[in-house]
């Protein structure tokens, strides 16, 4: 059967170049970083070179501006907590109601400990308010948790107007940047971002592996606590092959950006044209101007999200319901809640997103079996016959 996949915001392959740069850390030159003889430091030197290549795509001053994680949770986590820690007199955090569990969840998690959240509301197109940003934060705001791009719609925070109210308050800034990494430009060395996540096996590094932006001065006590490892800022033996998947996955997105994602885009535009055009009843979630290249979510009325999910991979198509984390579970995305889409179409949702390997060929595919399996539910479905019975 064939097969296309189409949740790269999900996970992404692993890129051929990646994985060939990866290989000799494995058996040949499988030292620890740590260590003085000729395996340690071949190895070190490659983490040298893969701390370079991050800083590179991010354009920040300083390659030690980069720590290694193991993902882009792990990311989150250390600069809430780290900041928390570092500035403990101040008991405050301020994030929206869209963010990624790795933030939300922490940030309610928190609030069990003493700590007081607020979440920021989002208006039907997944935009906050900066002048409602500007009220939330007080003196003992330790610091502001906002995402670059929402995973599940794609929409992009205006990350530089939200860091100068950030900064006018006095507060820390953390972006959550797992989904806007690799997919468009990121500027540190101007930026008003203190603290920065990225997830690799986002753009065609493996899993298990991320990094945290720490822009120099910045205080943060560290999360995972053992001594000199990432100049002690984080404990545990580095995982180099994977550290290095990442460099070279950074150093070919800074390449491949500029016509990658155009050509992703009109993808992306294609296959959402083509749907709207085709199908009645159905809304685009999300801001169509503020948004990354790949993504498109898209709530089809009165269908189950998880019968077209499971009709298309009958088909060989992999695409999600939304977020890949919250897949089973039976509540609708609290993005979409957030944004107030309505109860009518919110449970049909399905979030497309492209990726490098994507080609023309397959949107064809997909635009050929999608039709006919929302039919084919709407003939079952009880709303929609409903509806139609109330409109005729
Ligand atoms: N933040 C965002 C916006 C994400 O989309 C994800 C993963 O989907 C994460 C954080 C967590 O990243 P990881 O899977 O590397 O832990």
């Amino acid at each position: 059967m064939r097969e296309v996949y189409i949740d790269n915001n999900a996970t992404t392959r692993v890129a051929p170049e990646v994985l060939e740069e990866m290989l000799p850390y494995f058996c040949d030159l499988y030292g620890n970083p740590s260590s003085i003889h000729r395996f340690g430091g071949k190895a070190g030197e490659k983490v040298r070179e893969a701390r370079e290549r991050v800083a590179d795509l991010l354009q920040a001053q300083q390659p030690d501006e980069i720590l290694f994680t193991s993902c882009g949770t792990e990311s989150d986590n250390a600069a809430i907590i780290g900041t928390l820690t570092s500035y403990s007199e101040k008991r405050h955090i301020v994030t929206t109601k869209t963010e990624h569990p790795a933030v939300l969840n922490l940030c309610k998690y928190l609030e069990g400990k003493g700590y007081e959240a607020t979440y920021l509301c989002v208006d039907n197109k997944g935009m906050i308010d900066l002048d409602e940003l500007r009220g939330a934060i007080t003196d003992a705001t330790a610091l502001v948790s906002i995402m670059y791009a929402n995973n599940e719609t794609g929409v992009v925070f205006p990350i530089e107007d939200i860091g100068q109210v950030v900064k006018e308050k006095g507060a820390v800034f953390h972006c959550d940047a797992v989904q806007a990494v690799g997919k468009i430009p990121i500027d540190l060395n101007t930026s008003t971002v203190d603290l920065l996540s990225l997830s690799g096996h986002k753009f065609y590094a493996p899993n298990g592996v991320g990094a945290l932006y720490i822009r120099r001065g910045v205080k943060l006590f560290p999360y995972i606590i053992r001594g000199y490892q990432e100049g002690g800022r984080r404990g545990g033996t580095e995982n180099v092959p994977s550290i290095i998947g990442l460099g070279k996955a950074c150093t070919l997105a800074k390449e491949t950006m500029p016509v990658e994602q155009q050509r992703i885009k009109v993808l992306r535009d294609r296959l959402e044209d083509v749907i709207l055009e085709r199908i009645p009843g159905v809304l685009v979630n999300g801001d169509r101007s503020r948004r990354l290249p790949n993504t498109t979510n898209m709530s089809f009325e009165a269908v189950e999200g998880e019968a077209i999910l499971v009709m298309l991979s009958e088909e060989g198509i992999a695409v999600s319901s939304g977020s890949a984390c919250s897949s089973g579970d039976p509540e609708p995305s609290h993005v979409l809640k957030a944004m107030g889409v309505p109860s009518t179409a919110i449970y049909g949702t399905i979030r497309f997103s492209l990726g490098r390997y994507n080609t023309e060929d397959e949107i064809d595919y997909i635009i050929e079996k999608l039709p006919p399996i929302i039919q084919r539910l709407r003939e079952i479905s009880p709303d929609w016959v409903e509806g139609k019975r109330a409109a005729g």
